[in-house]
Protein backbone atom coordinates (compact mmCIF):
# COMPACT_ATOMS: atom_id res chain seq x y z
CA UNK A 1 0.00 0.00 0.00
CA UNK A 2 1.52 3.53 -0.82
CA UNK A 3 1.90 5.91 2.36
CA UNK A 4 -0.02 8.21 -0.01
CA UNK A 5 -3.56 5.65 0.22
CA UNK A 6 -3.04 5.76 3.91
CA UNK A 7 -2.48 9.34 4.93
CA UNK A 8 -5.70 10.53 3.52
CA UNK A 9 -8.27 8.74 5.39
CA UNK A 10 -10.54 11.55 6.40
CA UNK A 11 -12.78 8.99 8.27
CA UNK A 12 -9.98 8.53 11.04
CA UNK A 13 -9.72 11.81 11.97
CA UNK A 14 -10.90 12.31 15.57
CA UNK A 15 -9.57 8.72 16.58
CA UNK A 16 -6.62 8.01 18.75
CA UNK A 17 -3.70 7.53 16.92
CA UNK A 18 -1.71 4.79 18.12
CA UNK A 19 1.66 5.53 15.62
CA UNK A 20 3.97 7.07 18.23
CA UNK A 21 3.05 5.71 21.20
CA UNK A 22 5.21 4.37 23.32
CA UNK A 23 5.76 0.54 24.20
CA UNK A 24 4.36 0.80 27.87
CA UNK A 25 1.55 3.46 26.50
CA UNK A 26 0.14 0.97 24.08
CA UNK A 27 0.03 -1.42 26.79
CA UNK A 28 -1.94 0.78 28.37
CA UNK A 29 -3.94 1.50 25.86
CA UNK A 30 -4.97 -1.68 25.56
CA UNK A 31 -5.64 -2.47 29.23
CA UNK A 32 -7.90 -0.21 28.91
CA UNK A 33 -9.89 -1.53 26.37
CA UNK A 34 -9.98 -4.85 28.07
CA UNK A 35 -7.65 -6.70 25.83
CA UNK A 36 -4.19 -8.61 27.06
CA UNK A 37 -0.91 -6.48 27.41
CA UNK A 38 0.55 -8.71 24.63
CA UNK A 39 -1.97 -6.93 22.03
CA UNK A 40 0.79 -3.85 21.97
CA UNK A 41 3.53 -6.77 21.01
CA UNK A 42 1.25 -7.29 18.32
CA UNK A 43 0.31 -4.33 17.12
CA UNK A 44 4.03 -3.17 16.93
CA UNK A 45 5.13 -5.87 14.99
CA UNK A 46 2.22 -5.31 12.69
CA UNK A 47 2.72 -1.40 11.97
CA UNK A 48 6.60 -1.54 12.60
CA UNK A 49 8.19 -4.22 11.57
CA UNK A 50 5.49 -5.56 8.61
CA UNK A 51 4.83 -1.75 7.65
CA UNK A 52 0.84 -3.21 7.85
CA UNK A 53 -0.85 0.01 9.45
CA UNK A 54 -4.59 -1.27 8.39
CA UNK A 55 -6.03 -3.10 11.55
CA UNK A 56 -8.15 -5.02 9.21
CA UNK A 57 -5.02 -6.34 7.97
CA UNK A 58 -4.06 -7.99 10.84
CA UNK A 59 -4.76 -11.16 10.87
CA UNK A 60 -3.30 -12.33 14.05
CA UNK A 61 -5.71 -10.09 15.59
CA UNK A 62 -9.66 -11.06 16.05
CA UNK A 63 -12.25 -10.19 13.87
CA UNK A 64 -13.58 -8.44 16.71
CA UNK A 65 -10.43 -6.96 17.81
CA UNK A 66 -10.09 -5.72 14.44
CA UNK A 67 -13.43 -4.13 14.17
CA UNK A 68 -13.11 -2.33 17.42
CA UNK A 69 -9.51 -1.20 16.55
CA UNK A 70 -10.78 0.52 13.37
CA UNK A 71 -13.84 1.91 15.61
CA UNK A 72 -11.56 3.94 17.77
CA UNK A 73 -8.24 4.11 16.70
CA UNK A 74 -5.98 4.47 13.84
CA UNK A 75 -2.31 4.41 12.94
CA UNK A 76 -2.27 7.83 10.98
CA UNK A 77 0.64 9.63 9.28
CA UNK A 78 1.51 13.17 8.42
CA UNK A 79 0.63 13.72 4.98
CA UNK A 80 3.41 14.03 2.02
CA UNK A 81 3.77 17.83 0.34
CA UNK A 82 6.42 16.28 -1.98
CA UNK A 83 9.91 14.19 -1.97
CA UNK A 84 12.80 15.35 -4.09
CA UNK A 85 15.94 13.03 -5.09
CA UNK A 86 19.44 14.49 -5.24
CA UNK A 87 22.29 13.48 -7.68
CA UNK A 88 23.66 11.30 -4.77
CA UNK A 89 20.63 9.55 -4.12
CA UNK A 90 19.47 11.58 -1.09
CA UNK A 91 16.20 11.83 -0.66
CA UNK A 92 14.04 15.01 1.29
CA UNK A 93 10.41 14.89 2.06
CA UNK A 94 8.61 17.96 2.89
CA UNK A 95 5.97 16.91 5.10
CA UNK A 96 2.45 18.58 5.79
CA UNK A 97 1.64 19.06 9.93
CA UNK A 98 -1.52 21.26 8.81
CA UNK A 99 -1.84 24.98 9.66
CA UNK A 100 0.44 25.23 6.59
CA UNK A 101 3.24 24.24 8.45
CA UNK A 102 5.97 21.63 6.56
CA UNK A 103 8.85 19.92 8.01
CA UNK A 104 11.49 18.23 6.65
CA UNK A 105 12.92 14.56 6.36
CA UNK A 106 15.90 13.34 4.89
CA UNK A 107 17.57 9.65 3.90
CA UNK A 108 20.71 9.51 3.05
CA UNK A 109 21.85 6.17 1.22
CA UNK A 110 25.79 5.02 2.21
CA UNK A 111 27.32 1.36 0.86
CA UNK A 112 26.89 -0.15 4.41
CA UNK A 113 23.55 1.84 6.15
CA UNK A 114 20.83 3.97 5.78
CA UNK A 115 20.43 7.42 7.77
CA UNK A 116 17.24 8.85 8.12
CA UNK A 117 17.54 12.52 9.22
CA UNK A 118 14.27 13.73 10.86
CA UNK A 119 12.69 16.67 12.48
CA UNK A 120 11.27 17.18 16.08
CA UNK A 121 10.08 20.49 16.05
CA UNK A 122 8.05 23.09 13.22
CA UNK A 123 10.91 25.54 13.21
CA UNK A 124 13.34 26.27 15.98
CA UNK A 125 13.58 28.59 19.20
CA UNK A 126 17.27 28.43 19.39
CA UNK A 127 18.44 30.78 17.04
CA UNK A 128 21.81 29.63 16.02
CA UNK A 129 23.27 32.34 14.00
CA UNK A 130 24.26 30.05 11.13
CA UNK A 131 21.43 27.77 10.51
CA UNK A 132 18.50 27.94 8.39
CA UNK A 133 15.63 26.48 10.43
CA UNK A 134 16.91 28.92 13.26
CA UNK A 135 16.23 31.82 10.86
CA UNK A 136 12.83 31.29 10.15
CA UNK A 137 11.47 31.36 13.65
CA UNK A 138 9.74 28.60 15.65
CA UNK A 139 6.28 27.42 15.54
CA UNK A 140 5.44 24.08 17.91
CA UNK A 141 6.43 21.01 18.54
CA UNK A 142 5.68 17.82 16.72
CA UNK A 143 3.87 15.34 18.48
CA UNK A 144 5.15 11.81 18.52
CA UNK A 145 2.96 10.66 15.65
CA UNK A 146 4.23 12.98 13.48
CA UNK A 147 8.10 12.22 14.58
CA UNK A 148 7.81 8.67 14.02
CA UNK A 149 5.36 8.80 10.85
CA UNK A 150 8.54 10.20 9.67
CA UNK A 151 10.02 7.49 9.64
CA UNK A 152 7.00 4.61 9.41
CA UNK A 153 6.68 6.92 5.81
CA UNK A 154 10.18 6.62 4.79
CA UNK A 155 10.89 2.86 5.63
CA UNK A 156 6.84 2.38 3.27
CA UNK A 157 8.46 4.22 0.62
CA UNK A 158 12.26 3.34 0.85
CA UNK A 159 11.04 -0.61 1.07
CA UNK A 160 13.33 -3.30 0.44
CA UNK A 161 15.74 -0.31 0.86
CA UNK A 162 16.21 -0.12 4.98
CA UNK A 163 16.70 2.63 7.57
CA UNK A 164 19.40 1.33 9.77
CA UNK A 165 20.27 4.79 11.55
CA UNK A 166 17.82 7.36 13.19
CA UNK A 167 19.56 10.66 13.90
CA UNK A 168 17.21 13.89 15.27
CA UNK A 169 19.75 16.29 13.58
CA UNK A 170 16.26 17.82 10.97
CA UNK A 171 14.36 20.90 12.16
CA UNK A 172 14.07 21.59 15.80
CA UNK A 173 15.65 21.07 18.89
CA UNK A 174 14.93 17.30 20.07
CA UNK A 175 15.91 17.68 23.79
CA UNK A 176 12.99 21.30 23.90
CA UNK A 177 10.56 18.54 22.90
CA UNK A 178 11.63 15.93 25.25
CA UNK A 179 8.17 14.51 25.97
CA UNK A 180 7.76 13.81 22.48
CA UNK A 181 11.01 12.56 21.20
CA UNK A 182 11.21 10.02 23.93
CA UNK A 183 8.52 7.76 23.30
CA UNK A 184 9.65 7.93 19.45
CA UNK A 185 13.35 6.54 20.80
CA UNK A 186 11.57 3.92 22.63
CA UNK A 187 9.71 2.59 19.72
CA UNK A 188 12.64 3.03 17.84
CA UNK A 189 15.14 0.50 20.43
CA UNK A 190 11.95 -1.65 20.82
CA UNK A 191 13.06 -5.22 19.86
CA UNK A 192 9.45 -5.35 18.55
CA UNK A 193 9.25 -2.50 16.92
CA UNK A 194 12.20 -1.27 14.76
CA UNK A 195 15.30 -3.30 17.35
CA UNK A 196 17.52 -0.19 16.46
CA UNK A 197 20.80 -0.38 18.66
CA UNK A 198 21.44 2.21 20.50
CA UNK A 199 24.38 3.15 18.86
CA UNK A 200 22.54 3.37 15.78
CA UNK A 201 20.29 6.51 16.76
CA UNK A 202 21.39 9.88 17.60
CA UNK A 203 20.12 12.42 19.87
CA UNK A 204 21.92 15.91 18.29
CA UNK A 205 21.75 18.96 20.84
CA UNK A 206 22.54 22.54 20.67
CA UNK A 207 23.48 22.10 24.53
CA UNK A 208 20.29 21.60 26.63
CA UNK A 209 22.22 20.27 29.50
CA UNK A 210 19.43 19.25 32.32
CA UNK A 211 17.33 17.22 29.03
CA UNK A 212 21.19 15.99 28.35
CA UNK A 213 21.44 13.96 31.98
CA UNK A 214 17.35 13.11 32.14
CA UNK A 215 18.48 11.48 28.81
CA UNK A 216 21.16 9.22 30.08
CA UNK A 217 19.01 8.36 32.66
CA UNK A 218 16.02 7.65 30.26
CA UNK A 219 17.60 5.83 27.15
CA UNK A 220 21.37 6.19 26.82
CA UNK A 221 21.40 7.01 22.52
CA UNK A 222 24.19 8.44 21.08
CA UNK A 223 24.72 11.70 21.56
CA UNK A 224 26.06 14.43 19.19
CA UNK A 225 26.60 18.13 21.00
CA UNK A 226 26.64 21.09 18.53
CA UNK A 227 29.85 22.94 19.92
CA UNK A 228 31.09 25.26 17.10
CA UNK A 229 32.98 27.37 19.03
CA UNK A 230 35.60 26.72 21.55
CA UNK A 231 35.32 30.00 23.54
CA UNK A 232 32.32 31.18 25.97
CA UNK A 233 32.57 34.46 23.81
CA UNK A 234 32.28 33.08 20.48
CA UNK A 235 29.75 30.53 20.93
CA UNK A 236 27.64 32.95 23.50
CA UNK A 237 27.11 34.70 19.90
CA UNK A 238 26.53 31.12 17.75
CA UNK A 239 24.48 29.14 19.75
CA UNK A 240 22.68 31.85 22.24
CA UNK A 241 21.63 28.89 24.35
CA UNK A 242 25.23 28.74 25.68
CA UNK A 243 24.13 32.15 27.47
CA UNK A 244 22.22 29.83 29.68
CA UNK A 245 24.62 26.43 29.74
CA UNK A 246 27.98 27.39 28.92
CA UNK A 247 30.60 25.60 27.73
CA UNK A 248 31.75 24.16 30.78
CA UNK A 249 28.54 23.10 32.44
CA UNK A 250 28.14 21.67 28.86
CA UNK A 251 31.00 19.11 28.79
CA UNK A 252 30.65 18.71 32.35
CA UNK A 253 27.02 16.77 31.31
CA UNK A 254 28.45 15.26 28.34
CA UNK A 255 31.66 13.42 29.99
CA UNK A 256 28.58 12.19 33.03
CA UNK A 257 26.81 11.09 29.59
CA UNK A 258 29.32 9.01 28.49
CA UNK A 259 29.81 7.36 31.91
CA UNK A 260 26.21 5.96 31.73
CA UNK A 261 27.21 5.13 27.66
CA UNK A 262 29.73 2.86 28.99
CA UNK A 263 32.82 3.69 26.66
CA UNK A 264 31.12 5.33 24.34
CA UNK A 265 31.94 8.71 23.05
CA UNK A 266 30.01 11.95 22.48
CA UNK A 267 30.21 13.29 18.90
CA UNK A 268 31.04 17.03 19.01
CA UNK A 269 29.70 18.57 15.82
CA UNK A 270 31.96 21.84 14.60
CA UNK A 271 30.71 24.18 11.68
CA UNK A 272 33.24 25.48 9.66
CA UNK A 273 32.80 29.35 9.28
CA UNK A 274 35.76 30.74 7.30
CA UNK A 275 37.40 33.97 9.48
CA UNK A 276 34.71 33.02 12.03
CA UNK A 277 35.68 29.75 13.94
CA UNK A 278 38.21 28.24 11.81
CA UNK A 279 42.14 29.41 12.73
CA UNK A 280 44.52 26.90 14.17
CA UNK A 281 44.35 28.71 17.27
CA UNK A 282 41.30 27.75 17.65
CA UNK A 283 41.73 24.39 17.20
CA UNK A 284 44.44 24.25 19.97
CA UNK A 285 41.64 25.28 21.99
CA UNK A 286 38.82 23.28 21.09
CA UNK A 287 41.83 20.30 21.44
CA UNK A 288 42.57 21.49 25.19
CA UNK A 289 38.73 21.20 26.14
CA UNK A 290 38.48 17.88 24.26
CA UNK A 291 42.14 15.87 24.93
CA UNK A 292 41.40 12.60 27.18
CA UNK A 293 37.92 12.55 27.14
CA UNK A 294 35.53 10.13 25.64
CA UNK A 295 35.09 12.90 22.35
CA UNK A 296 35.31 12.94 18.89
CA UNK A 297 34.95 15.52 16.61
CA UNK A 298 33.15 15.39 13.38
CA UNK A 299 34.03 18.78 11.44
CA UNK A 300 30.99 20.46 8.90
CA UNK A 301 31.68 22.31 6.57
CA UNK A 302 29.26 25.00 6.68
CA UNK A 303 26.44 24.82 3.89
CA UNK A 304 24.83 28.18 2.72
CA UNK A 305 21.29 28.96 3.25
CA UNK A 306 19.42 32.47 1.19
CA UNK A 307 20.24 35.26 3.07
CA UNK A 308 23.55 33.86 5.47
CA UNK A 309 26.25 36.41 5.83
CA UNK A 310 28.72 33.55 6.23
CA UNK A 311 31.18 31.44 4.04
CA UNK A 312 32.20 28.09 4.48
CA UNK A 313 35.84 27.83 5.36
CA UNK A 314 37.61 26.69 2.33
CA UNK A 315 39.42 22.87 1.99
CA UNK A 316 42.69 23.42 3.29
CA UNK A 317 41.69 25.34 6.19
CA UNK A 318 38.95 22.39 7.38
CA UNK A 319 42.17 20.16 6.60
CA UNK A 320 44.20 21.83 8.69
CA UNK A 321 41.83 22.71 11.65
CA UNK A 322 41.61 18.18 11.22
CA UNK A 323 45.64 17.97 11.76
CA UNK A 324 45.67 20.24 14.40
CA UNK A 325 43.20 18.25 16.31
CA UNK A 326 44.74 14.79 15.49
CA UNK A 327 48.31 16.05 16.79
CA UNK A 328 46.98 17.11 20.13
CA UNK A 329 45.66 13.94 20.14
CA UNK A 330 41.53 14.52 19.44
CA UNK A 331 40.04 12.05 16.73
CA UNK A 332 38.53 13.82 14.44
CA UNK A 333 36.39 13.29 10.62
CA UNK A 334 34.64 15.91 7.95
CA UNK A 335 31.34 15.71 7.19
CA UNK A 336 30.43 15.18 3.78
CA UNK A 337 27.53 17.76 2.41
CA UNK A 338 25.06 15.28 1.21
CA UNK A 339 21.77 16.34 -1.00
CA UNK A 340 23.19 20.26 -1.18
CA UNK A 341 21.56 20.34 -4.72
CA UNK A 342 17.77 19.79 -2.96
CA UNK A 343 19.02 21.73 0.11
CA UNK A 344 18.70 18.65 2.27
CA UNK A 345 22.38 19.49 3.79
CA UNK A 346 22.42 20.53 7.57
CA UNK A 347 21.74 23.15 8.15
CA UNK A 348 19.99 24.16 5.11
CA UNK A 349 16.60 22.79 6.16
CA UNK A 350 13.75 25.09 6.42
CA UNK A 351 9.80 23.19 5.45
CA UNK A 352 7.50 26.01 6.00
CA UNK A 353 7.09 27.86 9.68
CA UNK A 354 5.21 31.13 10.29
CA UNK A 355 7.38 32.05 13.73
CA UNK A 356 5.13 32.25 16.68
CA UNK A 357 7.69 33.83 18.79
CA UNK A 358 7.33 37.64 20.15
CA UNK A 359 11.32 37.51 20.97
CA UNK A 360 13.98 35.87 19.42
CA UNK A 361 16.49 33.73 21.89
CA UNK A 362 19.40 35.66 21.19
CA UNK A 363 17.55 39.53 21.64
CA UNK A 364 15.97 37.53 24.76
CA UNK A 365 19.09 36.55 26.44
CA UNK A 366 21.21 39.90 25.67
CA UNK A 367 22.82 40.48 28.94
CA UNK A 368 22.05 37.38 30.52
CA UNK A 369 24.94 36.18 32.81
CA UNK A 370 24.82 32.90 33.85
CA UNK A 371 28.88 33.00 35.15
N1 LIG B 1 19.09 21.37 17.23
C1 LIG B 1 19.98 20.24 17.05
C2 LIG B 1 19.82 19.59 15.68
C3 LIG B 1 20.13 20.56 14.60
S1 LIG B 1 20.80 20.22 13.06
C4 LIG B 1 21.41 20.71 17.23
O1 LIG B 1 21.64 21.91 17.34
O2 LIG B 1 22.30 19.86 17.31
C5 LIG B 1 22.17 19.20 13.12
C6 LIG B 1 23.53 19.86 12.95
O3 LIG B 1 23.65 20.71 11.78
C7 LIG B 1 23.87 20.71 14.14
O4 LIG B 1 25.16 20.44 14.56
C8 LIG B 1 23.80 22.09 13.56
O5 LIG B 1 24.53 23.00 14.32
C9 LIG B 1 24.34 21.87 12.17
N2 LIG B 1 24.05 22.99 11.26
C10 LIG B 1 23.10 23.92 11.39
N3 LIG B 1 23.14 24.80 10.37
C11 LIG B 1 24.16 24.41 9.58
C12 LIG B 1 24.69 24.90 8.33
N4 LIG B 1 24.14 25.94 7.71
N5 LIG B 1 25.73 24.24 7.79
C13 LIG B 1 26.24 23.15 8.39
N6 LIG B 1 25.78 22.64 9.55
C14 LIG B 1 24.74 23.26 10.14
Amino acid sequence: MSADALTTRSEDAGKQNLLGMSPGGLVRFFEDIDEKPFRARQLMQWAYQRRVLDFSEMTDLSLRLRERLGAVAALRLPPVKSLEESADGTRKWLIDVGAQQAVETVFIPELNRGTLCVSSQAGCALNCTFCATGHQGFNRNLSAAEILGQIVLASLELHPQRITNVVFMGMGEPLANYKNVLPVIQVLLNDHAFGLSRRRVTISTAGLVPQILRLAEDCNVALAVSLHAPTDELRDELVPINRIHPIAELLDACWRYAEVLASRQVTFEYVMLDGINDSLEQARQLAVLLKGKPAKVNLIPFNPFPGTHYRCSPTHVVDAFMQTLWSMGVVATVRRARGDDIAAACGQLAGRVDDRRKVRLGDKLIGVQSR
